[in-house]
């Protein structure tokens, strides 16, 4: 750090020199400062750090998955026990994409589905926008926009983790932490500590209520969703649903304007 410092104070005073004569100076001074930056020895790593996370969900597991290519020590606290893990299919835009392909996990080869059309259409049905996605491609690429289901998610990236060395602790529910102490308290009454605590417990966090003083509770903000899965076997005997098959990658948005939507995408 101190070396970074004064290579940019050499350089600072570098550029600030304006006669002719100043040029030998200042070229003797941009030698120093690339000296001095060649002497970093940048092949010193800062050593590992333990750290210790609340909750194996998507958010914990791709946390514990990038820290531990980093190096670093990782454990994590699970409440569940991951017997009935549940869901259906959760969006991955382009973005998401090429971060899970940076982990490791190709939402392709872990059962996720590509999104190629999208068609919206009125509460009466009649089509709104149609959008070919192979034709957007070209600004998203080389990453791809589509779906996976959660099961599918969240086993991918916890056998990442696990291949890793992550160490993942099931039925262990964190009850409260101490960010002073650095210390994380299971519900079983042990205490872990280490550097780092991250919280990614969900919805109902004893992290974030052991962080923050005021109420943290959920609270309803008028928006319900239903969601289910429908066999594609069971659609194409409908005569009327069949046509949502046809197209693979399909994904249909109907809306009123009351802010009522109707979202059908693949899963699987
Ligand atoms: C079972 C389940 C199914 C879901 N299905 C869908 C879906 O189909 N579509 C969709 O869009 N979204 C779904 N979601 C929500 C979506 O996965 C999350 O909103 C999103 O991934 C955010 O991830 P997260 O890691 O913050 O939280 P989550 O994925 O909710 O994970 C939180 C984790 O923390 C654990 N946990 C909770 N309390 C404690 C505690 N005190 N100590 C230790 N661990 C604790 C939970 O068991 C869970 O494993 C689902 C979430 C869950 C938990």
């Amino acid at each position: 750090m101190i070396r970074y410092l004064a290579f940019l104070k050499f350089l600072v005073y570098a550029l600030r020199f304006e006669s002719p004569l100043a040029w030998v100076t200042r070229f003797s001074y941009i030698l120093s400062a690339a000296r001095s930056l060649l002497d970093l020895d940048i092949s010193t790593k800062a050593p590992p750090l333990k750290f210790l996370i609340a909750g194996a969900g998507i958010g914990g597991l791709a946390a514990a998955v990038g820290l531990r290519q980093q190096d670093h020590e990782v454990q994590i606290f699970e409440k569940s026990g991951f017997k009935n893990e549940v869901g259906a299919a959760l969006t991955v835009p382009p973005n998401v994409d090429g971060l899970l392909k940076r982990l490791g996990l190709n939402p392709d080869e872990n059962g996720g589905t590509r999104e190629e059309w999208l068609t919206r259409y009125t509460k009466k049905g009649d089509v709104v926008t149609e959008v070919d996605f192979g034709k957007l491609r070209k600004f998203f690429s080389p990453n791809e926009a589509g779906t996976i289901h959660r099961v599918d998610l969240h086993e991918g990236l916890r056998n990442l983790a696990l291949s890793l060395g992550v160490e993942i602790h099931l039925r262990n529910a964190v009850a409260s932490i101490d960010p002073e102490a650095g210390s994380v308290t299971l519900e079983n009454g042990t205490t872990v500590t280490g550097d780092v605590i991250i919280g990614a417990d969900g919805i109902n966090s004893k992290v974030r209520k052991s962080m923050f003083d005021e109420d943290q509770e959920p609270h309803p903000f008028g928006v319900t969703t239903f969601r289910l899965l429908i066999p594609t076997s069971d659609i194409v005997k409908d005569p009327l649903a069949r046509k949502f098959t046809e197209k693979d990658g399909l994904l249909t948005v109907w809306a009123d304007q009351g802010g009522r939507n109707f979202i059908t995408y693949p899963c699987r």
